[in-house]
C-alpha cells in the first residue's frame, strides 16, 4: 500500500466528480414543477392531496397530511395525538431537535431516554422505568435510517395505553421485519426537506389510520381544509386554526413528490446496493462497523439518510476518531466524527424560559422536575467519539466506491503511523443539526 496521503502519499480517492453523491433529477420532475408555476397553483391544495394519497397508499395508511416541513408534521402529529399541558413524551436524546421540541409549545415536556449503542435508536430497556401517569406518547425515531425495535416498543405502549409517534425523517422506505416504518405507531411524521432521502423541498407529511388524529391535525394548522372535518364537535369550532399555525405544503414540492414517489423505489434500491457494497468491502477491518441491520433480519435502511459508521478506537490502539477522520479526508473521503449531539446537554432543555413562565420551559407545567432523568443517558452522552459520517452513495458505481473503501482500508492498515501525531479529540464533537455538508 502507498503512503498515507496525510503524509504526502497519493490520495486513495482519484474520483474528482461528486456525481455519485447526486440524486436523479428527471425531465418529468422539472415539467411537474413548471406546471405548478404556470398554472400559478403554488398555494392550492389539489396536487398536495394527490401526493398525500399516493404517499399514504404506498404505506397502506388511510390518511396523509402534507405539511410545509417535517417539524410542522411532527407538531401536527403531537397535537393530533392529544398531547397538551403537563403531559410527558419520551424521546431519545440523540436526535434532531424537531423530534421532540414542538412539544414545548403544547405545554408538554420531554423525558429523554437513552439509545442502544448499536442501532442508535431508543433502547427498549430504557423506556418503561421512565413512564409515569403523565406519559402520553413515545416518540420513536428510526435514527440514521435504522429501524427501531418495534417488536419491543409496541407492547410497552400497549401495556401503558400510551401513543406511539414515529419520526420517519431519516428512514423513508426502510423496512422493519418486512414492513415499512411509519406504519407501526398511532401516527407518523416525515421530513421531506432537500437533504433527506425522500426529498421534495421544504416539506413534510403526517400519516395515520386514526380519523380523530387526522382531523385534530387539520384543525391545528390547516385552516384551509377545515371543510374536511367530520367530527361535529370539532366542526362547530373550526374555521380558524386552533394552533394559530399555518402549515400548508408548497405545491411545487407536492408536484416533485408525485414524481419522486415513482422514482424513489428504484433510486432506493440502487442506494441500498451501493451502500451495502461499500460496507461489504470493509468487512472484517478493525476499528469500524457498519450501522446497518443484520442481513437476514428483514430490516433495511431505506435510502440510507445520514449514513454513519461506528468507530471502535480500542481496536486501533486508541487512535482518536478525529485523527482517523483527518487521515480519511486527506485520502479524499468527506467524513467527520459525530452526529446529533444529545439534546439534553443543550441549555434549551435545562434552563431557558422560552415563554416567560418564570421557570425553564422544560418544567413549566411539570409536577416533577423531569430534568433529573437526564443523569442516566450514558450512551447518548458518549456517542460523538464513536460514530463518523460515511459517504452517501446514490449510485452503484463499483469502480468509484472501491476507491472510497480503499481509502478506509489504507488508513486502517497504516493506523500506527497516525498514533504519534494524534492530539486526541476536542471536547465538542457533533452538532445540533444532522448534516454539515
Ligand atoms: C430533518 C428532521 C426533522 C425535521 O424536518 P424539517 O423538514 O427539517 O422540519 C425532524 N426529525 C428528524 C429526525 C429530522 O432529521
Amino acid at each position: 500500500m502507498s503512503k498515507l496521503a496525510l503524509f504526502g502519499g497519493e490520495p486513495a480517492v482519484k474520483n474528482k466528480s461528486d456525481d455519485i453523491f447526486k440524486r436523479n433529477i428527471t425531465k418529468e420532475m422539472e415539467d411537474a414543477v413548471l406546471k405548478v408555476l404556470h398554472e400559478w397553483k403554488m398555494s392550492s391544495i389539489d396536487i398536495t392531496k394527490e401526493f398525500e394519497t399516493a404517499f399514504a397508499d404506498w404505506h397502506q395508511m388511510k390518511y396523509g397530511l402534507g405539511c410545509n416541513n417535517g417539524t410542522s408534521a411532527l407538531h401536527c402529529a403531537m397535537f393530533g395525538a392529544g398531547i397538551g399541558e403537563g403531559d410527558e413524551i419520551i424521546c431519545q436524546s440523540t436526535t434532531y431537535w424537531a423530534s421532540c421540541l414542538p412539544a414545548f409549545s403544547l405545554g408538554a415536556t420531554v423525558v429523554f431516554a437513552d439509545i442502544d449503542p448499536e442501532t442508535l435508536c431508543i433502547n427498549p430497556d430504557d423506556i418503561e422505568h421512565r413512564i409515569t401517569s403523565r406519559t402520553k406518547a413515545i416518540i420513536v425515531v428510526h435514527y440514521a435510517g435504522y429501524p427501531a425495535d418495534m417488536d419491543r416498543i409496541m407492547p410497552i405502549a400497549k401495556k401503558y395505553n400510551i401513543k406511539i409517534i414515529e419520526d420517519v425523517s431519516h428512514a423513508h422506505g426502510a423496512l422493519y421485519k418486512g414492513k415499512l416504518v411509519g406504519t407501526f405507531g398511532d401516527v407518523s411524521a416525515f421530513s421531506l426537506m432537500s437533504g433527506k432521502s425522500f426529498a421534495v423541498g421544504e416539506a413534510g407529511i403526517m400519516l395515520t389510520n386514526n380519523r380523530e388524529i387526522y382531523e385534530r391535525a387539520i384543525l391545528f394548522g390547516h385552516y384551509e381544509r377545515h371543510s374536511e372535518i367530520e367530527n361535529p364537535e370539532l366542526k362547530n369550532l373550526s374555521g380558524l386554526p386552533w394552533g394559530g399555525y399555518k402549515y400548508r405544503m408548497h405545491q411545487m414540492s407536492s408536484a416533485i413528490g408525485l414524481v419522486q414517489i415513482k422514482q424513489f423505489q428504484t433510486d432506493m434500491v440502487e442506494i441500498d446496493k451501493a451502500m451495502n457494497y461499500f460496507w461489504d468491502l470493509l468487512e472484517g477491518y478493525p476499528g469500524i462497523r457498519p450501522h446497518r441491520p443484520p442481513k437476514d433480519s428483514g430490516c433495511t435502511k431505506g435510502g440510507w439518510y445520514a449514513s454513519l459508521g461506528r468507530y471502535i478506537k480500542e481496536e486501533l490502539e486508541g487512535l482518536s476518531i478525529s485523527r482517523f477522520c483527518e487521515a480519511l479526508r486527506a485520502e479524499g473521503v468527506g467524513t467527520y466524527p459525530g452526529c446529533n449531539k444529545a439534546l439534553h446537554t443543550h441549555p434549551l432543555f435545562q434552563t431557558v424560559d422560552v415563554y416567560r413562565h418564570g421557570k425553564p420551559t422544560r418544567i413549566a407545567f411539570s409536577e416533577v422536575d423531569v430534568r433529573k432523568n437526564d443523569k442516566q443517558l450514558p450512551v447518548a452522552e458518549s456517542l460523538q467519539k464513536k460514530v463518523f459520517a460515511v459517504p452517501w452513495f446514490k449510485h452503484f458505481w463499483p469502480e468509484i466506491i472501491n476507491q472510497y473503501a480503499d481509502a478506509f482500508k489504507k488508513v486502517i492498515e497504516n493506523y500506527k503511523e497516525l498514533l504519534p501525531g494524534d492530539t486526541g479529540d476536542p471536547e465538542d464533537l457533533g452538532g445540533w443539526f444532522t448534516s454539515r455538508r
